[in-house]
């Protein structure tokens, strides 16, 4: 759909939005009004000209992989806690199920329950073929970090640290251009957002089999959307991204690696925020089409950095000023993003 908004520079199924002009100031509002109407139609987009540096970039992806080349039995010693609800550590492949969910099961689940209330575990809970380290803002007393002991991998601590923060700085400007969209204030959302409750997520499938990633039992990812406000998504040039076509559900279309922009995409609770004005898209990570996925074949290695960013935990949130009126009433009653997410994370890590 070309909207003749010049800064959209790409229309493929997820625009890319030139967000430069948004950074030096040339055209804020013309850059807020493409990210806010590609998260409307599909919940996704790619910021091109994004500022974030590419050697603090290229740096994270070689620590990842200094990481997840470390025998199985180091990884495991800061290992991520039994409990659901506390996301830091390192997760061994087959440990985190997600609850295969889709845009229909949504439609059909309602604004109280919001959760696919009506699946099964057996149905919908598969096995991911990944690893990842977690770990959020250092001084966060709820979820404290989990790091290696010292000698094992010196500075991964450090660069996770710098680069939480490089990131945060980045959500806050995607934010700011948010609330311009909306016509608000720029510190709508900061102030919803004020005590840092993000989480950065270093992740490695392995490589596979193709025919494992054909098994119904196994996949990289299963399609799921997320449960925060938006997640920002760095990843390599192997592909295999998908998101849901929300008009034919259950098809899906390929989200391709383009370079030097970063993937945002909007989540559960800035949906439910927005009186569903804006879509949370379910998605998915399967076999990159770029590659020969017929039976023997094997699929090679994939490195991605989702940084998923949530409102804190205990600020009431309404529904967005100019999402709701007289003829299009408030969908869901106020609620606090920490008993929304907890209950999310609860379900989705068993
Ligand atoms: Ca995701």
């Amino acid at each position: 759909m070309n909207t003749g908004n010049k800064h959209i520079l790409d229309h493929g199924t997820v625009k890319v939005v030139d967000f430069g002009p948004f950074l030096d100031g040339s055209d804020r509002e013309g850059v807020a009004d493409a990210v806010l109407e590609s998260f409307k139609t599909i919940g996704f987009v790619y910021l091109a000209n994004h500022g974030l540096p590419h050697d603090k970039i290229s740096s994270m992806f070689e620590w990842s992989k200094k990481l997840f080349d470390l025998p199985l039995e180091i990884k495991q010693l800061a290992p991520h806690p039994e409990s659901g609800a506390h996301h830091r550590g390192y997760s061994a492949p087959g440990r985190e199920a997600v609850k295969k969910r889709t845009h229909a099961d949504r439609e059909g689940s309602g604004p109280a329950s919001g959760n696919g209330a009506a699946e099964t575990a057996s149905d919908n809970v598969r096995r991911d073929i990944k690893e990842n380290f977690e770990c959020g803002r250092e001084d966060f007393e709820d979820m404290p970090n989990i790091w290696y002991p010292d000698g094992i991998l010196p500075g991964f601590k450090e660069a996770c640290l710098e680069f939480y923060w490089i990131l945060d700085k980045m959500e806050r400007e995607i934010l700011k251009a948010l609330a311009l969209s909306f016509k608000l204030p720029d510190g709508y959302f900061l102030n919803f957002h004020a005590n840092s409750e993000n989480q950065l997520r270093l992740l490695h499938y392995p490589s596979v089999l193709a025919d494992v990633l054909e098994d119904k039992e196994a996949s990289r990812i299963p399609a799921h959307s997320d449960y925060g406000t938006i997640t920002l998504l760095l990843q390599d040039d192997i592909g295999g991204l998908e998101v849901e076509d929300a008009h034919n559900p259950g098809t899906y279309a390929s989200v391709p690696p383009i370079p030097d922009t970063l993937l945002v995409n909007a989540g559960d609770f800035l949906m439910r925020w927005s009186n569903d004005t804006i879509k949370s898209t379910v998605h998915r990570v399967r076999a990159p089409p770029s590659v020969d996925s017929k039976s023997g074949k094997v699929i090679p290695s994939r490195y991605s950095i989702p940084y998923f960013c949530g409102a804190d935990s205990s600020t009431v949130v309404d529904c967005i000023p100019s999402t709701w009126s007289e003829d299009r009433p408030k969908l869901y009653p106020p609620t606090s993003a920490g008993e929304y997410i907890k209950a999310r994370l609860a379900a989705n890590y068993a």
